[in-house]
């Protein structure tokens, strides 16, 4: 079970809500960390947030991730734009996907 996965200048996780990787900077400039791999803590709140334009739906998209991960738990914010929205869940394992380049956000503090 590997739920946070080493990377340049941080970690990547997998957001359940966004159903994407997220990308943590861990450092000065970043988000700080208790140093636990099972169940990882990051401090402060993480902010995702991305605009773009769906061509299935014709129509601009506007969305907004933000939670805390405490313990290995991810508590996401009310005003998230996906179903999570306000709930809590355990972290998930970073997927496969991953080794093979699948598409990261990054989270900025
Ligand atoms: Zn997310």
């Amino acid at each position: 079970m590997c739920v946070i996965r080493r990377t340049g200048g941080g970690f990547v996780h997998q957001c359940p809500g966004c159903n994407q990787l997220h990308w943590i900077v861990v450092g000065d400039d970043g988000h700080r960390w208790d140093g636990d791999l099972e169940r990882p803590t990051f401090w402060p709140k993480f902010q995702n947030m991305s605009t773009g334009y769906s061509p299935m739906d014709k129509q601009q998209f506007h969305r907004h991730c933000s939670y805390y991960i405490v313990g290995g738990v991810i508590q996401f914010d009310a005003d998230c734009t996906h179903p999570y929205a306000g709930k809590s869940m355990p972290m998930p394992e970073v997927p496969y996907t991953f080794l093979t380049g699948g598409p990261v956000a990054k989270a900025v503090a």
